[in-house]
């Protein structure tokens, strides 16, 4: 099977509203924009969507281990859950994917725990599968 580059595309769980930001693209892919909260300061961050990569941009400083809060920036809520890292047990953050199913993600800056889960894994595989079959190398979901 061939290494695919898996780009996420997410909505905020709570409003609905795509975190895409087709104005910023990381690794070629728009990235996810969510208003970030760190150090005491508000900013405004941009997290690859691509899955496993952990680049980010931020307009504000990112302290390595610092936990951090990140916001929708369209309802403002925290996109906060009460389930926590299993590594670092800082608290974890979830997007809600545009197909269906989750991504967490930790809120400790470095910190590389990163999981998807989706409602219905088999239709996912099975789209894994078939875009593989197809030569895709670039996945959109
Ligand atoms: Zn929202
Ligand atoms: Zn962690």
């Amino acid at each position: 099977m061939t290494k695919q580059l898996v780009s996420l595309k997410v909505k905020c769980p709570l409003c609905q509203q795509s975190l895409m930001d087709y104005t910023h693209f990381l690794n070629a892919k728009p990235s996810i924009k969510l208003t970030i909260e760190g150090g005491g300061k508000h900013g405004v961050i941009n997290l690859c969507s691509t899955y496993g990569c952990y680049e980010k941009t931020s307009n504000i400083e990112l302290v390595q281990d610092d936990i951090v809060k990140l916001f929708c920036p369209h309802c403002k809520k925290e996109l906060t859950t009460k389930a926590e890292c299993d590594v670092c047990k800082a608290p974890i953050v979830s997007f809600a994917l545009d197909k269906g199913g989750k991504v967490h993600v930790c809120s400790r800056i470095g910190c590389k725990k990163h999981a998807v889960s989706f409602e219905d894994i088999y239709t996912t595989l099975t789209t894994f599968y078939e875009e593989d079959l197809y030569g895709a190398r670039d996945t959109d979901f």
